[in-house]
Formats: C-alpha cells, structure tokens, sequence
C-alpha cells in the first residue's frame, strides 16, 4: 500500500532547485517542492499541445472510461493523499476535511465522466434543420488557490479532460505539494502529456494566463488576481471561468428553531476552518430569535475540536499560511475596536508554533463593521441584529460580490421569496455551502462569472460549433 512518504518521494526533485515545505500547524518540514519558473512552463505547454489531438480524437465513451480508472487511482492511493493532505494544507483527517476532500475528489471525476454530451438539435422543423455541437477548446489551464487544493483542481481538470482538452495545471505554491501528488496519481492512468503540472509563484500563473496556447483559463482564487487574468486574456481572446470567492451572506428570519439550525450554521460558516470560498462569512439574525441563535451557535462552536490535523479527534485545524492568518486576526481586532461582543475566541496565542487562531463568534456588529464586509477566510463569523427584513436583504446586497448566500426559515415559501431577492449564483435554504456535480455553481458581480459543474460546466470547457443543414 502506497504512504505518504512513498508518495512524497515520487513527486520529491533529484535534481534542480526545492524549496522546503512547513506543516502550519507544527511548523515540522512536510516534504520539498521543486522551483520551477517559465521554462518548465513552456516544456509543459509544448507536452500539452503534442498530446491534445490524440486525446481529442478518442470517443467521449473512451475519455470516461479512463477518468472512470483515474478516480479508482486516487481511491487506492487515497490515505497517502490525505496524509499529505493534511500536513501540507493543515486541515484534519476527519469532519468535511482531508478524508472528504480526497473522497470528493474520486466521486467527481466518476460524476464528471457520466454526464450525457448528446448533440443537441436545435431546429428541425421541416425547412430548417441545425446541430449544436460542443468541440474542446484545444488546451485548458488550470491556476489552483491552497485552501482545497486537490478537490479544486479535479473540479476544472476533469471537466476539461472529459471534453477532449489536455490540461496544464499550476497549483498554488502554498499548496505545491498536494497539487502535485493529486496529479502524479492521476498520471498513473493518464497517457502521457494529457495532464502536466508546473509550480512556480505568480510569476508562472502570470506567464501562462498571458500564454496564447491557451484556448480556456480556469481560475479560483482572490477577485485580484481574477482581474489581472482578465486583462492578461485579453491579448489572445481566451475564454475564462473565474471563481473569485465572495463574502456570503445567511438570513435567519424569525421563524427559526435556533437549536435545530445551529450545527449547520457552524458549518456552513467553519468549514475548512472558514477557508472556503462559498462559506457563510457574515450572519445575519432576526431580533426575535437573536439571542438563542447567539446561545446555540457558541454551543456548538465551543464544542468542536481545533488542533493538529493529524490527531484523528480534531476537525478544525489551523490557518494554511501566515497571510491569511493576519488578515483573521486584523479584521477581529477591528471589530473588537468597533465595540462587537467577542461571545468566543477572539484571543490568538501570538507567540504558538503554528497558524491556529480560535473558533470566533463576534456579535452585536455594526453592519459596516470590517469583519462584515471584507472576506474573512477563517475562523471568526461576525453577528449582525436586524428587525427589518428589507434591511438584511439590502444590507446582503450590499457587497460587490455575490457567490452564495443562504436563507434560514421553517416556512419554505418565505425563504424561496427572500433567496430570489437575493444577488448571488447560489441560495442555499436552511444549509450553506453544498455543492454537487450535477449542479451549476459560479458567482455574481466581483464574484467571477462562468459555471462549473454538470453540463454547464463542461460546455464551458468547450467551443460551440453549430452545424447548420
Ligand atoms: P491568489 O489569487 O493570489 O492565488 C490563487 C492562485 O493564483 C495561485 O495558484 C497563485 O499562485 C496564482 N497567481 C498569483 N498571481 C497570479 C497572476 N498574476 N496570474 C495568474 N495566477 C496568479 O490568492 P492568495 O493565495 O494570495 O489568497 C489571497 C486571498 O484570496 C485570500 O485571502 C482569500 O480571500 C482569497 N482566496 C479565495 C479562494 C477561493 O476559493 N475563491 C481561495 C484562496 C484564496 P501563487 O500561489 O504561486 O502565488
């Protein structure tokens, strides 16, 4: 049975420069990555383009079967993904973590590689008769973020995979490892040059989304970065789907029972330990019920275990880096000066080994406090008291971003009309934060726009071609 250490090994240089890779959460070496840099780009991309008419011109039967012995790779392989996984990323074997996102990672490519591509007639009334075909783009790049590492990956890999494009994949370099174990895995089963993986900083997401080989761009990550792939696009008019991340809002209407919605509140909001991109960042709660959900949600939070990911108990974890671990602790310490009422957490240890910073629930905020409208992207959930219903809904719009949101109600119609008022791609009722593979997903606004998942999503790795007579 493959390890982690085996595992390592496999995707550890022998040659080149590396670079050492901390846990966050005991600051102990995980592994080492190489450094690579425009070079290994351009090598990639020349792989790419050599292997891409071969894979094309495979059938769709034969592309899935294939993704369909990829995810049995990834599922024998699957503790020494975790492991590594979970040293890397620091997020804890069990709860909606390491386990999971390995897990999700296999479900998808076997989800991916059974959606129905039928050509779609589009008129064949007698006089006029027309096909739409989906043909792939030729190749796809994929630019990864650190907080899922693997399971974002295979989100825009096997999309892209399925519909005849090969893909060149840059993880993040908080991340390195994890991205290039997942694909190492993969390319047990993958003819070769369909799927290449190169690490390097900004410089190389920078150079490859400029690079005109690139009919598509697949991107998740901050809404910067998605602005400068924009402009970078448009000098070889490539295709973009962005995931920009948000700042998602949930309603609470007074009808709740605050008992009953408190665990899934906490985990619509903590999941990954808040490092999610639609993840329930600022709540909103209907005076009536306002306390007791204050009441039940510190209940539930004071009662799940943060710590080392390794440690099979735990199912929160630290902060993956130090940046994003500053940017916890100054939007607390802001909302702490605008007079929110800390009801847990709130208190870092500053000198600790590792990016731990405690469950937090800040309440009694002002709407414009800095923790409710900046993205957190970590384990503090700010608490905003409403009596008026039009003004949670406006205050929800309020933001220039708009991913997913959510609605908390035991009358469903009410909570369908609240969510159709509401300006984001997703409107979760009574839960936050579940995708599916069969399900469009994509944001609104700053957000990013394209949609991934199901058929959308793979006729968005693909160019339309109408057939017409
Ligand atoms: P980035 O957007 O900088 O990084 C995401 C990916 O883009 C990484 O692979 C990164 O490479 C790459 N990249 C960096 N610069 C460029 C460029 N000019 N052109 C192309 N690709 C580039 O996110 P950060 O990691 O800096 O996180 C910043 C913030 O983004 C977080 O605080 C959080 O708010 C948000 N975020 C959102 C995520 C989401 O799921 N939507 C996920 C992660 C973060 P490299 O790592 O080498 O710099």
């Amino acid at each position: 049975m493959e390890t982690y250490q085996t595992l390592l090994k496999q995707i550890t240089p022998e040659t080149g420069t590396s670079r050492e890779v901390l846990d966050p959460a005991t600051g102990e070496v995980v592994g080492s990555a190489p450094v690579q840099g425009i070079p290994e780009l351009e090598q990639a991309i020349d792989r790419a383009v050599a292997a891409q008419p071969a894979w094309a011109a495979r059938s769709h039967e034969e592309r899935s079967a294939i993704l369909n012995r990829v995810a049995d790779a990834i599922d024998a392989s699957s503790e020494a993904l975790v492991e590594l996984l979970s040293r890397e990323q620091g997020k804890p074997l069990n709860g909606p973590n390491a386990r999971f996102e390995v897990g999700a990672c296999s479900a998808w490519l076997r989800s991916t590689a059974a959606i129905p591509m039928p050509v779609e007639v589009v008129i064949d009334d007698g006089e006029s008769y027309a096909e739409l075909h989906y043909r792939p783009v030729g190749v796809v790049g994929v630019i990864t973020p650190w907080n899922w590492p693997m399971m974002i990956a295979i989100w825009q890999i096997a999309p892209a995979l399925r519909m005849g494009n090969t893909v060149v994949a840059k993880p993040s370099e908080y991340t390195t490892l994890s991205g290039l174990a997942l694909i190492e895995v993969m390319n047990s089963v993958l003819p070769d040059g369909v799927l290449t993986a190169v690490v390097g900083a900004g410089d190389v997401g920078a150079a490859l989304s400029a690079h005109p080989a690139f009919g598509k761009i697949m991107f998740t990550g901050s809404t910067a970065t998605g602005k400068r792939i924009i402009e970078a696009s448009a000098g070889n008019v490539t295709r973009l789907t962005l995931e920009l991340g948000g700042n998602d809002a949930g309603i609470v209407l007074p009808d709740v029972d605050p008992q009953a919605i408190a665990e899934d509140l906490f985990w619509g909001a903590f999941i990954n330990t808040g490092q999610t991109c639609a993840a329930l960042k600022r709540l909103y709660v209907h005076d009536d019920v306002y306390d007791a959900v204050c009441e039940a949600l510190t209940a539930v939070a004071s009662a799940t275990p943060m710590g080392v990911g390794l440690d099979e108990a735990n199912v929160l974890g630290p902060l993956q880096n130090r940046m994003q671990w500053d940017v916890v602790d100054r939007l607390v310490e802001e909302a702490k000066a605008g007079g929110g009422r800390v009801l847990l957490g709130g208190d870092p240890d500053r000198e600790a080994i590792g990016n731990f910073y405690p469950t937090t629930l800040v309440a009694d905020l002002d709407p414009q406090n800095p923790l409710v409208i900046e993205e957190q992207f970590g384990p503090a959930l700010p608490i905003v008291r409403y009596t008026d219903l039009e003004e949670a809904i406006a205050l929800a719009n309020g933001l220039d971003v708009g991913l997913g949101a959510s609605v908390w109600s035991a009358d469903a119609a009410a909570a369908r009309a609240v969510a159709a008022r509401i300006q984001a791609g997703t409107v979760w009722i009574n839960s936050h934060g579940g995708v599916h593979p069969m399900i469009p997903f994509g944001g609104v606004k700053s957000s990013g726009y394209g949609l991934e998942f199901g058929s959308a999503g793979l006729k968005s790795v693909s160019l339309p071609q109408v057939i017409n007579g």
